[in-house]
């Protein structure tokens, strides 16, 4: 009997050795990215650097400045670091100021990459359409430059430019998320990660652990709203405007200042949602409903108020764009939505997938890790989660953005 059980545990010591041996570059190997295709739609357009797409914006505008069109561009330079600009690019209307293109791009930084393409998407195949006598196009192209730079969702001060849009903080409960510091062990480990064999199963420990106590809902809760309680956290809404933000707010002001009749608003974003589909995601302040809004724009995936994948967050664009408007007292029709590329999925295990990615990139930010496997890994990870190199869902992206701008247009504008 003794010599059974020593036989047994020598087998498990073994097989954990070998596992912590090789678990991390087999683990490694499985999340790598697929090395990038050498031609697809638009592939010469998805850069990988912010340096890239800032100079690629600059020689489209200049391509419209040699075109003889009439057109202003503002870089605004964020105060963190030199060389970071958000870039607003306005084509006035002709005649008639009728209808005004609200783009914006890059709000989640590294989400930037895919609005860049998109912006391409948009001149070569939705502009040449448009009647530019009464429709004039307002591009604020990244709007977190440092998030872009660095790869990351948050910006220079850890926060979630899409949290952070409050339209009066004087009035805002930070405390609003009230599962998340339920969960707050599982989702801000304070401290870095070593081998990633051992910190898988960490993780998976410590997701089992709060599943059972806390329960799965309490968890799919503290994602999903934004928290404003924990800078060093994922999801962190900020306790005031940053800088991005209130650059923007001032420029949404303006546009609803009655000069255009017909505002039009798209944000772009990625990493939500069933892989392969771009989703059209309306803020809970528009009024039209799911089975409307597809109907309406001739478009298949579309996440409404009424819809049964519908959640509510705090602090987004689309939803600020409403309120505003509200707040204004102002007539002019405003339609602000979100387009987001799924990259994951949208199952239970997806959105928990999702989140470990999102929780080992700021676990990594905070506490680096000195294994060079395991930085790898995250890596890789975080770059699956926003823009996945696969030809596939590349040639994806440009269709559905494609379909559903036209959609939009073709229905909102006058
Ligand atoms: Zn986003």
């Amino acid at each position: 009997m003794k010599k059974k059980l020593i036989v047994v545990s020598g087998v498990i010591a073994g097989i954990l050795l070998l596992a912590t041996l090789v678990g991390p570059s087999l683990i490694l190997k499985a999340d790598r990215q697929e090395a990038k295709a050498e031609s697809y739609a638009y592939s010469e357009v998805f850069f990988d650097e912010y340096d890239e797409v800032r100079t690629h914006f600059l020689e489209a505008v200049k391509g419209f400045e040699n075109a003889g069109v009439e057109h202003q561009l503002y870089s605004y330079e964020i105060a963190e670091e030199e060389g970071l600009y958000i870039d607003t690019l306005y084509l006035p209307s002709k005649e008639e100021q009728t209808n005004l293109v609200v783009l914006t791009t890059g709000v989640h930084g590294i989400e930037g990459y895919i609005g860049s393409v998109m912006l391409d998407v948009f001149w070569q195949e939705i502009y040449p359409d448009l009647d530019k006598d009464n429709t004039g196009v307002l591009v604020i192209a990244n709007v977190n430059p440092y998030g872009m730079k660095y790869h990351r969702r948050y910006n220079e001060n850890n926060v979630d430019l899409n949290r952070n849009f409050i339209l009066d903080w004087n009035n805002f409960d930070l405390a609003v998320n009230k599962d998340y510091p339920k969960v707050e062990s599982l989702l801000s480990p304070k401290k870095s990660m070593n081998n990633a064999f051992w910190h898988e199963a960490q993780f998976y420990g410590s997701l089992v652990k709060n599943v059972v106590t806390e329960g799965a809902d309490t968890i799919s809760n503290a994602l999903l709203g934004g928290q404003y309680e924990y800078p060093q956290g994922v999801y962190f809404g900020g306790l005031e405007d940053q800088e991005s933000t209130a650059y923007v707010k001032e420029v949404f002001e303006k546009t609803l200042q009655g000069a255009y009749e017909n505002v039009v608003h798209i944000d772009v974003h990625s990493g939500y949602g069933p892989r392969y589909n771009m989703v059209i995601f309306n803020s809970v302040y528009e009024t039209m409903n799911e089975a409307e809004t597809k109907a309406l724009f001739g478009y298949d995936n579309v996440i409404s108020y009424d819809s049964e994948s519908f959640y509510a967050t705090t602090g987004d664009t689309t939803d600020f764009y409403y309120r505003l408007k509200e707040k204004m007292g102002t007539d002019t029709e405003l339609f602000s939505t979100c387009f987001e590329f799924g990259t994951i999925g949208d199952s239970f295990l997806d959105s928990i997938i999702s989140m470990k990615y999102t929780v080992e990139e700021n676990q990594n930010h905070w506490y680096p890790t000195d294994n060079n496997t395991m930085q790898e890994i995250v890596k890789e990870r975080y770059q699956e989660l926003f823009y996945p190199t696969e030809k596939e869902w590349r040639e994806k992206t440009v269709a559905d953005f494609a379909q559903a701008c036209k959609g939009v247009m073709k229905a909102k504008l006058k």
